[in-house]
């Protein structure tokens, strides 16, 4: 938890750009009701359908951090009140856990991911359109460390996120680093990062 605020707090200093650039950005609509409207605590909107990757390298690690709407991961995104949810929560930080599965780096960039820290956070916000049963809206921030014995080598990443969470639609990568940011927006068919 501390990492996670940590770490969008060093994304709030280092991404002004991006995050101007972000609001220019139209998201494409989407059918029904996913698009809110409210404060967030982290830079971005909170939309159905749409994940966040956040890559800070520094020389040869990196941080990437994802959050995505609980709505994308386990279908709902009210704190866990039955077992069948409880287990969802659980079979889902599982997914997250499988670094393995999550993330594939060129091999001859030498990198190891490390799974450090995975939560589901309930916001206190309503939907605009909620029904007034008070349900917030919860999403999974997963964090992870990476270590690449040559980041030069570093291309690509092929994210796993879509096979992981196949009710996901898009996932929105931001990468950080030295002499480089840049966005780009992730699918199921178009699932690889470039550098
Ligand atoms: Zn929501």
């Amino acid at each position: 938890m501390f990492k996670t605020l940590f770490f969008v707090g060093v994304m709030v200093l280092v991404f002004p750009a991006v995050v101007l650039a972000q609001s220019a950005y139209q998201e494409p609509a989407h059918e029904g009701h996913e698009r809110h409207g409210h404060a967030q605590r982290t830079a971005e909107a909170h939309q159905h359908g749409t994940g966040y990757l956040n890559i800070v390298i520094d020389k040869d690690k990196m941080l990437i951090e994802i959050i995505a709407p609980g709505a994308d991961i386990v279908g709902f995104e009210h704190a866990p009140h039955s077992d069948p949810d409880r287990q969802a929560v659980q079979h889902a930080k599982k997914q997250f856990r499988n670094t393995a599965v999550m993330f594939q780096f060129p091999a001859a960039a030498g990198c190891q991911a490390n799974f450090s820290d995975v939560d589901f956070e309930i916001g206190g916000q309503k939907h605009d359109h909620d029904d007034g049963i008070g349900a917030g809206h919860g999403e999974f921030h997963a964090v992870y460390e990476v270590h690449c014995k040559k980041i030069t080598a570093l291309e690509a990443i092929k994210v796993g996120y879509f096979k992981l969470f196949p009710a996901a639609k898009q996932l929105v990568a931001r990468i950080v680093g030295a002499l480089l940011q840049t966005r780009s927006v992730l699918t199921e068919k178009a699932p690889v990062i470039r550098f």
